[in-house]
């Protein structure tokens, strides 16, 4: 019998009360959050709220250059500004498609992008 280890002071092991009670509490918040999330309504993708992306669904909206805002045409390919590819399925059309791989390609050459450790590695 060894003297001094917790174990022979007494019936139970404090310790490892301890270790049970917080593994349980680890538990029981890992659920709570899990539920919690669960239960939350989906986040959506967009920043502006309800109000604007209904605007936005209107015939009245403004399509802008997703590059340097420009204002162009709901029919237009190409920013008349910048030259970006802005038209709704100019990338899916296998001859503008060829024009939209050129602006990308000019803006790597030209050095005009936002440098971050992921566009230089790439
Ligand atoms: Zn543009």
């Amino acid at each position: 019998m060894m003297l001094g280890t917790p174990s022979s002071l007494g019936g139970s092991d404090p310790e490892l009360l301890v270790g049970i009670l917080a593994t349980t509490a680890l538990a029981g918040f890992g659920v709570w959050a899990f539920l919690k999330r669960m239960v939350r309504e989906p986040v959506s993708p967009d920043p502006w709220n309800r109000i604007i992306a209904a605007e936005i669904e209107t015939e009245a909206a403004t399509p802008l250059c997703h590059r340097c805002l420009t204002a162009h045409g709901a029919a237009t390919d190409f920013c008349p500004s910048c030259g970006a590819a802005v038209g709704q399925y100019t990338n899916w059309l296998p001859y503008p498609y060829l024009f939209s791989l050129g602006h990308g390609l000019r803006i790597g050459t030209s050095g005009e992008f936002r440098r971050s450790p992921f566009t230089v590695f790439g």
